[in-house]
């Protein structure tokens, strides 16, 4: 059998950053991972730049049953040391908005970055390997895998959420928590599209592909962002911020005039534009093309000055506050990240260990820590990553 003092399971963000700290404190460390390629979802990531941090990042950007939890790993490793990390190895990245760093070239500088920090430090990278029995062995644990018997002192489980399981996603990690007698929280998909199949779904279909400024509110939270229109219902930013706070069943309240009074707007261009169409008037603000669907589905568009009191409130009303029911979300096929998982209340939230099996270790996604869309939920990964490395 062979035998290492840390065995890292996931070569994924957080894993990537485990065994490169780990293995720089002078650690023997194994990662192993049952795809071809490490890190495939950084290769995937920010539409292939990869939003690698959000330098604002902060306790509050995340979400989970237990808010402290995260409170510490952000502290100890923040967006600023591991923008250190990309500026010592040159990469050239920029602020999209709201402090997302992308790469100015191709995600794939982040993942050779974490392999060459690896490769640096002795990490011993293992694809293609799966691991068949994980056992409590002494003080460690002893792992069944392709590559052999392993024995280790400390086992980190580092395989992510659910989300977009051909890119190599399982429940690995909850199934070793539960063997472990660890609490798995209820999983759902998050930061990801919504499915109309109502009435509405025509309009989402002739719009598809538009992109429009609003305000997108349910359940208490709100996101100011682009909305996006697709041939299955609703994505962009905001949708996919807010879908994380959904339930089914909730209504969405999407305002699509979000930097102005709607009403007062409307009746200053009536008294401005008396002749002027809804459709014209609101083609200063939407796609003619996205006036014209609106007005002509919602409303009846003729000259402002014929709208009544009542009429014009109904329209302000609908651009202000459109109610919408998803039908369901698009799922893990093709969202960013897994809401729930391993329940941390028995969790260090210093160390990332096990309070239940000590020398096994939870990072990144499988834990219920969940990030708004941003760059936080990398973020989360180097944080918790980095704070395993530091004990294993
Ligand atoms: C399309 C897409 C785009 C995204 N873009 C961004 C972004 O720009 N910014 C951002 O902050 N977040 C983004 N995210 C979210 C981010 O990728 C994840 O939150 C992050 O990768 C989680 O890191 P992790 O290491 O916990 O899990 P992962 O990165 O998912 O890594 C888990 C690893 O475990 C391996 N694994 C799984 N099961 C097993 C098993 N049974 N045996 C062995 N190995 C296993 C997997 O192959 C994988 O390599 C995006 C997600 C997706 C899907």
């Amino acid at each position: 059998m062979r035998t290492t003092d840390v065995v890292v399971i996931g070569a994924g963000a957080a894993g990537l950053m485990c065994a490169m700290t780990a293995a720089a404190r002078g650690r023997q460390v194994l990662l192993l991972d049952h795809a071809n390629k490490a890190g495939k979802k950084i290769l995937m990531s920010g539409g292939g730049r990869c939003n690698f941090t959000n330098m604002w990042a902060e306790p509050e950007n995340y979400f989970s049953q237990n808010p402290q939890f995260c409170h510490s790993a952000l502290a100890r490793y923040s967006p600023w040391d591991f923008i250190a990390l990309v500026d010592k190895h040159a990469i050239p990245y920029h602020e999209k908005k709201l402090g997302q760093l992308f790469c100015d070239h191709k995600s794939r500088d982040i993942r050779d970055m974490l392999l060459k920090e690896c490769d640096e430090v002795g990490v011993d990278v293992r694809l293609n390997t799966a691991v068949r029995k994980i056992e409590k062995q002494g003080d460690g644990y002893a792992l069944r895998t392709d590559i052999g018997e392993v024995a280790c002192a400390s086992l980190v489980i580092a395989t992510g959420g659910l989300s977009i399981p051909t890119l190599g996603a399982t429940g690995f990690g909850y199934e070793v928590a539960k063997q472990f007698g660890h609490e798995v929280l209820p999983t759902r998909a998050g930061l990801v599209p919504f499915i109309i199949t109502d009435a509405l779904k025509d309009l989402c279909n002739e719009l598809s592909g538009t992109s429009v400024d609003s305000v997108v509110r349910c359940n208490g939270h709100s996101f100011h962002e682009n909305i996006l229109f697709t041939h299955r219902g609703l994505s962009g930013p905001s949708i996919l911020q807010i879908s994380s706070f959904w339930q089914l069943g909730d209504a969405v309240e999407i305002n699509l005039l979000p930097d102005r009074d709607a009403l007062e707007w409307l009746e200053g261009q009536r008294a401005a534009r008396p002749d002027a169409e809804l459709k014209t008037v609101l083609s200063e603000i939407f796609t003619k093309k996205t006036a014209g669907l609106l007005s002509d589905r919602w409303f009846v568009s003729k000259p402002m000055k014929q709208y009544t009191a009542a009429e014009l409130r109904d329209v302000a009303d609908k651009l202000s506050a459109w109610q919408v029911v998803p039908a369901g979300t698009e799922g893990y096929r093709t969202a960013e990240v897994t809401l729930g998982g391993v329940d941390t209340r028995e969790i260090s939230s210093k160390t990332m260990e096990s309070r239940r099996s000590p020398g096994l270790y939870f990072i990144g996604e499988v834990l219920d820590v969940t990030g708004h869309l941003g760059g936080f939920n990398f973020q989360w990964a180097w944080a918790s990553g980095y704070a395993a490395a530091q004990v294993v």
